[in-house]
């Protein structure tokens, strides 16, 4: 196949184009490829059952929880009942067996209406669930799966008040017993997110501090286990309705059954999937610059100054032109690499140029909605003030944007 292409690439300059393409009719290099942006059948369905439950079920309350700062458990169960919390999760084990994408496609379209809900099934679907699916021992996978599918919100608990952005010096310790049938965590991690839902939390603490990284291991362990105490929620800027709290471990027991994969490998654990996570990141922060974008574009045609639309001055025009423009670019290599990680390519450069790009054009698109807007978009009568509140951390987790530049600068560095 490849010489059949490189004797066309060969073909002299002065070839006509109609030459070409009737050359080129019975080639397999014509056929049609779809667009990154041409959903299959099944994520289609996804997309529009995700957005009318968002719409019917989710929005209604959106405000309130803000202000409350809480998640209604009602809302939390139908995102069990509908199948969006085990997406990727096999159907043996009551999930929706569905893909990377699809995964995706709902994290983006329950971000477009709150993204405090859309955090809560990215943190499940793309790493917890897929942690335990990649790594995860059967008799792991049996206990844990079929919880998550249908009734046992997760959280990732990684980051401690000493070690964010570089991880691995974590404090965290998970001491094996002699005969090492079981472990005693001690220590504390910070910003941990749903951990006041979570029924199940997938920790990493370093079970040979001797060793460094190489001593980190992942504990899959009951959120009831006693010796875990979950602190006081954070008041944060935004994702108000999610939680964010410290949890603590004081001599937490925990059997050699729940390591998840190898000891010792943790650290590779949370690299992999993070990866992998920051898709769903972009995801969140694509929903939330189409959700402030789709708020706002009606009030152009009908608020009036000067006797016209505001929409139709060209100053206006052109900021629209220019955000609409930056969402697509969003949308394209958030799909499309999402497509990459499921064809089995490289995709992590790809994956932090997307989280990086996504979270710049969340909080660009949302604070212009709220200058379109004008005086009323800095009130609460208007969801963008929420948008813009909810995009920032965009920008800090799942690995900080410097943290993207520098993977991204790494990996071309290595190109070159
Ligand atoms: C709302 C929220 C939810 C979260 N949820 C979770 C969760 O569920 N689980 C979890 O484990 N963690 C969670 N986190 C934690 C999050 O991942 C960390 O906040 C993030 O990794 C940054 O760590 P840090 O806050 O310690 O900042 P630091 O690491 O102290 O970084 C501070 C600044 O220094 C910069 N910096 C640091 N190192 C470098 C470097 N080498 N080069 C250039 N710049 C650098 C950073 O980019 C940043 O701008 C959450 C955080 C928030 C705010």
């Amino acid at each position: 196949m490849l010489s059949r292409f490189a004797s066309r690439l060969s073909r002299p300059a002065s070839a006509s184009l109609k030459g070409f393409s009737a050359l080129a009719e019975d080639s397999p290099f014509m056929e049609l490829r779809p667009a990154v942006t041409m959903y299959s059948e099944e994520e289609t369905a996804v997309r529009d059952m995700v957005k009318t439950w968002a719409q019917q079920e989710l929005a209604p309350h959106v405000r309130e929880m803000d202000r409350e700062g809480a998640m209604r458990p009602d809302i939390l169960k139908s995102l069990f009942d509908n199948g969006l919390m085990g997406m990727e999760i096999p159907e043996k084990y009551g999930g929706s067996e569905m893909n990377f994408t699809s995964a995706v496609i709902a994290v983006e379209e329950i971000a477009a209406v709150d993204p405090s809900f859309a955090i809560l099934v990215d943190i499940q679907n793309t790493l917890t669930n897929n942690a335990l699916r990649f790594w995860g021992s059967e008799e792991l996978q049996e206990k844990w799966l079929p919880r998550l599918a249908t009734d046992t919100a997760s959280s990732f608990c990684l980051s401690e008040a000493g070690s964010g952005t570089d991880a691995f010096a974590m404090k965290t310790t998970a001491i094996p017993s002699p005969d090492g049938s079981y472990y005693t965590l001690n220590g504390s991690k910070l910003w941990i997110s749903n951990s006041k839902e979570a029924g199940v939390f997938l920790v990493f603490a370093n079970a040979a501090p001797e060793k460094g990284y190489k001593g980190i291991t992942a504990f899959v362990i009951d959120a009831e286990t006693e010796g875990i105490t979950v602190g006081k929620k954070e008041r944060k800027l935004g994702l108000k309705a999610s939680s964010t709290c410290a949890l603590s471990f004081e001599d937490v027991k925990v059997d050699a059954s729940c390591v998840l994969g190898e000891v010792g490998m943790g650290y590779k654990y949370a690299i992999e999937i993070l990866n992998e996570g920051r898709i769903g990141i972009a995801g969140q922060q694509l929903g939330i610059a189409k959700g402030a974008f789709n708020a706002t574009m009606p009030y152009l045609r009908e608020r009036k100054q000067f006797g016209t639309s505001i929409g139709d001055f060209q100053g206006m025009q052109h900021q629209v032109a220019q955000l609409a423009t930056e969402i697509h670019a969003v949308e394209v290599m958030t799909y499309n690499a999402a497509r990459m990680k499921e064809n089995g390519l490289p995709f992590v450069k790809e994956a932090s140029m997307c989280k990086l790009y996504s979270s710049q054009v969340a909080e660009r698109v949302a604070s212009k909605c709220i200058e379109w807007y004008g005086g009323v978009g800095f009130t609460e009568d208007i969801i963008v003030e929420k948008f813009y509140r909810d995009c920032k951390v965009g920008s800090i987790y799942e690995g900080t944007s410097n943290i993207q530049l520098q993977t991204i600068a790494k990996i071309i560095a290595n190109e070159w």
